[in-house]
């Protein structure tokens, strides 16, 4: 007669995740592609949120080795964007092509807490360091811009290419 009261308890026992240490998990137990799928024949190894994260994730990467400001704990930064997104798009799977403004964004936050200004305007050569900025904040195809100067200067994870040319590819 007790086995409804012993399910209850166990529910209630159940330790409480939170999607943050969830994510966390989910990162180190997944280390590679995983290939559950091959039996039907799709490439659905990572999926395209996954694929999203990995992208944003290299070219956030990308742009703070390029400004050599890829240090260990810089590089936690971004893991901790990468992990926040993921639930993020995980809500809403729409917006899994903003991912990489978003997490440039939130890399570039976080760094101004910590260093300072990231990535330092490389267009414009005298007057006080700017930084760049994300455009579009919540959209597709995310450039960096220099407001001061009004150009683009680079897609994000595509720093590394200026070398603090004006070019207006
Ligand atoms: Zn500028």
């Amino acid at each position: 007669m007790d086995g409804p009261s012993v399910r209850t308890f166990e529910a209630r026992a159940l330790p409480k995740i939170s999607f943050t240490s969830w994510g966390t998990c989910e990162r180190y137990f997944r280390p590679g592609p995983v290939v559950k799928s091959a039996h039907n024949g799709t490439m659905e190894s990572i999926g395209p949120l996954e694929q999203s994260l990995h992208t944003a994730r290299a070219l956030v990467l990308a742009d703070l080795a390029a400004n050599e400001v890829a240090a260990a704990d810089v590089v936690s930064l971004v893991e901790d964007s990468v992990v926040q997104r993921r639930w993020w798009v995980e809500q809403w799977p729409e917006g899994a092509e903003f991912v990489a403004g978003l997490v440039a964004q939130d890399v570039q936050d976080a760094l101004l807490e910590r260093y300072g200004r990231w990535p330092l305007c490389p267009v414009c050569g005298s007057g006080d360091p700017h930084a760049l900025d994300v455009e579009p904040e919540l959209g597709p195809d995310p450039h960096w811009v220099c407001h001061k100067a009004g150009v683009k200067v680079a897609a994000v994870g595509s720093l590394g290419t200026t070398a603090g040319g004006t070019s207006s590819s």
